[in-house]
């Protein structure tokens, strides 16, 4: 069976895919580019902004035209959003978010096969404790949390993604568990909003404890400020770097009006003294965020706020978005800030984000780093750092293995050095 899966959006989405190969193992898939002929093809979609539905349509077009006699199953938040569309560019099935589980069930019945039960999680799709063929197999998600109850204004996901939901913590547990067996080493913990997590007594500290516990590595995806306590904190610089001291913490804006209207739910202040108690306590600590450029309503001397705000806050990394209204979203009906005056702002966000990536990056040079290396091409290792800098490196190393590196050069958001010794084996 040739497979081929595109996947599109966030982390969970990609998660999902991966356990979905897993869950396909009765048609022996084996996976190929989209072009060169599949025999099934799965796009999993993302609605996050205009643009993100524009590629899910291309794929499905592009999926068609490839493989005309494919059999392309279209998933994901697109799939929610638009499923009649997907049809009439040719989707064979489109199933939504809310009908995930059913996937692998449906496309085994699709090839003949039956729908074993156990190959067809009951309730939920948080993946398999087995994973399939994509999953960068040193770095594993496990997603451990879907959907979101806060109802930000100009975001459309908690009507895509449906209501909090929270995997039960010893079943990721066990997830973990096999995921370390096979050979990875690092676990990086996933959810829509994943600070909400309550699948463990102790919330989303709880859970990390209980992986450093098993002497996983561990890392968070991206987690709203006002989830971010000071018991995860603690277990940070607890374990750390053993747990990584990085966390992505989505700011948006550093207007407190604009936070308010937007129905964020944390001020500039609580932000500030989360991220600086987050500094003082965790060694190594690099915090990365995102922004929104043009927010409805936003006046020139808020976008002013948010890049002063940034300077002071000295993230390693910011993903700059500029705003597209949502359909049936509050934001959606406020006064827009026209399209031109977003791009600039985007762009003038944008080239604060590469100036402060560079300010924190350059101390580096000539250090020496910590760099688990994931992937060879040609004569390179990739991977990154504990703090999350993305590193390029040469000489002796093998996948899998923890190494320190001498910083040699900072090119755009990567370091670039030399192997200079081995810090440890591959954990199995
Ligand atoms: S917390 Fe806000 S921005 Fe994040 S998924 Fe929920 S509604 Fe969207």
């Amino acid at each position: 069976m040739r497979l081929s899966v595109r996947t599109l959006g966030c982390k969970v989405n990609q998660v999902e895919s991966d356990a979905l190969v897993g869950l396909l193992k009765a048609l022996d898939p084996v996976v190929v580019p989209l072009e060169a002929g599949a025999d099934l093809v799965v796009i999993n979609t993302c609605a996050v902004t205009t643009s993100a539905e524009s590629d899910a349509r291309k794929e499905v077009r592009r999926a068609r035209r490839a493989n005309p006699e494919a059999f392309v199953v279209v998933t994901g938040c697109y799939a929610e959003l638009a499923p009649e569309l997907l049809a009439e560019l040719g989707a064979d099935a489109v199933v939504p978010n809310r009908r995930k589980a059913e996937l692998p069930g449906i496309i085994l019945q699709r090839f003949g096969l039956p729908a074993d039960p156990l190959t067809t999680p009951p309730n939920e799709f948080w993946g398999a404790g087995e994973r399939g063929l994509l999953n960068n197999y040193v770095r594993a998600f496990i997603k451990v949390q879907d959907g979101c109850n806060a109802g930000c204004a100009y975001c459309i996901i908690p009507r895509l993604r449906g209501r909090e939901r929270h995997r039960e913590y010893r079943d990721a547990l066990e997830e973990a568990r096999a995921l370390l067996r096979a050979g990875v080493q690092e676990i990086v913990l996933t959810g829509v909003r994943l600070g909400s997590y309550r699948g463990h007594p102790g919330g989303i500290a709880g859970l990390v404890e209980e992986l450093a516990g098993m002497g996983a590595k561990v890392r968070l995806s991206s987690i709203e400020p006002e989830d971010t306590g000071e018991e995860l904190l603690q277990v940070m610089r607890r374990f750390a770097p053993q747990v990584r001291p990085h966390l992505h913490l989505s700011l948006q804006t550093g207007s407190d009006r604009l936070l308010a209207l937007m129905g964020r739910r944390y001020s500039k202040a609580y932000y500030r003294a989360l991220v600086e108690r987050a500094y003082d306590l965790i060694p190594g600590f690099a915090l990365t965020t995102d922004v929104i450029a043009g927010l409805p309503t936003e006046t020139e001397a808020e976008h002013q706020e948010t890049l002063a705000f940034l300077e002071e806050l000295r993230p390693s990394r910011v993903h700059v978005f500029t705003y597209t209204p949502r359909p049936k979203t509050r934001a959606a009906s406020l006064p827009q800030v026209p399209l031109e005056v977003r791009k600039r702002r985007n762009r003038e966000l944008t080239l604060l984000a590469q100036r402060l990536a560079e300010e924190r990056m350059r101390p580096l040079l000539g250090s020496r780093v910590e760099v688990l290396v994931e992937s060879f091409r040609g004569d390179r290792a990739y991977g990154h750092t504990p703090d999350y800098y993305q590193a390029e490196l040469t000489g002796p190393a093998r996948v899998g293995q923890t190494v320190w590196a001498r910083v040699e050069a900072v090119a755009g958001y990567t370091l670039q050095g030399r192997v200079e010794a081995l810090k440890e084996e591959p954990a199995s």
